[in-house]
């Protein structure tokens, strides 16, 4: 259950609906709706496709996507470019969107659930971690160097898997 408190004044929430929780002490509905995120898996003609290492638990070590949730006013393009550029300073060009991917974590017993829209984009830059407490390391691999395993978050594995089938010719450049 997503809102076990309420967000704006502490309150005790109960489920009233299939979506909606009501806060006991104020009054206030919410609805258990899907966060949404954006991603992107960079490309530079020089050094292949750009990966962050992460810092942060539950994929601490693991390789991942310049990525995260959207904010307010905000295009999922335009979320897509600012993560990229908060985690790791690279300006990106040439977003194409590439399909969406459904995500699930549990972090200190709650149960986050999302969808990611992933994109694909090119760069000339290549980059440095720029996110102290996200990004450990950037690292550019050839797409033959991609190993589905070392990506952490399923749904951006899951991506990488899809791409990666629908140019298998890509094995051979
Ligand atoms: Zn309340």
């Amino acid at each position: 259950m997503k809102y076990k408190f309420c967000p704006d004044c502490g309150g005790k929430c109960e489920k009233k609906s299939f979506k909606e929780y009501l806060c006991g002490l104020c009054g206030k509905s919410f609805w258990d709706e899907p966060d949404i995120g954006a991603a992107v898996l960079v490309h530079n003609p020089e050094k292949g496709y750009l990966f962050i290492v992460e810092k942060k638990e539950p994929s601490k070590g693991l390789l991942g996507l310049p990525a995260g949730y959207v904010d307010n006013n905000e295009t999922l393009e335009e979320g897509a470019i600012r993560e990229c550029r908060e985690e790791t300073g690279i300006e990106v060009s040439d977003l194409k969107y590439s399909g969406s991917n459904i995500y699930q974590v549990e972090l200190n017993g709650v149960e986050y659930k999302g969808v990611t829209a992933f994109f694909t984009a090119e760069t000339r830059q290549y980059g440095k971690p720029n996110d102290s407490t996200e990004v450990e390391d950037v690292v550019w691999l050839k797409k033959e160097e991609i190993v589905l395993e070392k990506i952490g978050s399923v749904d951006s594995r899951e991506f990488i898997r899809r791409f990666l089938s629908l140019f298998p010719s890509a094995k051979q450049e």
